[in-house]
């Protein structure tokens, strides 16, 4: 199918369009109609470079509300370097979304910094969980509002030591969001995580 046949909303398919991407790739096939008309958790297998972020961004992307400076979305990925390809992508990604802010959160910067960012009101924030806990902490940030939370790489954080700060993290988001997780493998860990924090999660494949 196309990008216009998944139902995106204009906004998207013009970035979609200067970016070139030409067809949604197969998890975008799968996830996105998902994403998008329902209000469901989901569980996706899938590798790096099969397009996962715009799997989950693009729906995300949709689905905030841009007129209001709360958090609704947060991301969380294992390193600084992925937590700043995945903010950059949404940034190119919402381009023409008018008043979208993304900010990405990660250790070995200025904290500080990051909590201005935050308090000029991101919709979307991207981030490790120890510098996110680390904020949630030191009262930096507000995610009680959150709506949509995606767990990226799920693999990856619990090998890298983070389900304490992942469970810590998402104690302070409402019971009611949605939760997205994004794994290229499924180790008992990981689908222990899923189970505890999400609800009948959609499956897929890729
Ligand atoms: P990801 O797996 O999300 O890290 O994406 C891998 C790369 O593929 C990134 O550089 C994306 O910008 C690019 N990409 C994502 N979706 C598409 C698509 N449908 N067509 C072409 N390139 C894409």
């Amino acid at each position: 199918s196309t990008f216009q046949e998944l139902g995106l909303n204009d906004d998207l398919l013009r970035a979609i369009t200067d970016l070139g991407f030409t067809e949604p790739s197969e998890v975008q096939n799968k996830a996105i109609p998902i994403l998008l008309n329902s209000e469901t958790d989901l569980v996706a297998l899938a590798q790096t470079g099969t397009g996962k972020t715009a799997a989950f961004g693009f729906p995300m992307l949709e689905k905030i509300d841009v007129d209001s400076r709360t958090t609704q979305g947060l991301i969380l990925s294992p390193t600084r370097e992925l937590c700043l390809q995945i903010a950059n992508e949404m940034k190119a990604y919402g381009k023409y979304c008018k008043g979208l802010n993304v900010v990405a959160v990660y250790g070995g910067s200025s904290i500080s910094d990051q909590a201005r960012d935050i308090k000029r009101g991101a919709q979307i924030i991207v981030a490790t969980p120890g510098r996110m806990k680390d904020m949630i902490n030191r009262r930096m940030v507000d995610i009680s509002k959150i709506q949509y939370s995606v767990l990226d790489e799920a693999d990856e954080m619990l090998n890298m030591g983070f389900k304490e700060d992942i469970t810590d993290i998402l104690s302070h988001t409402p019971e009611d969001k949605n939760t997205w997780l994004f794994s290229a493998t499924m180790p008992r860990e990981v689908a222990s995580i899923a189970k505890k924090f999400m609800n009948n999660p959609q499956e897929i494949t890729v």
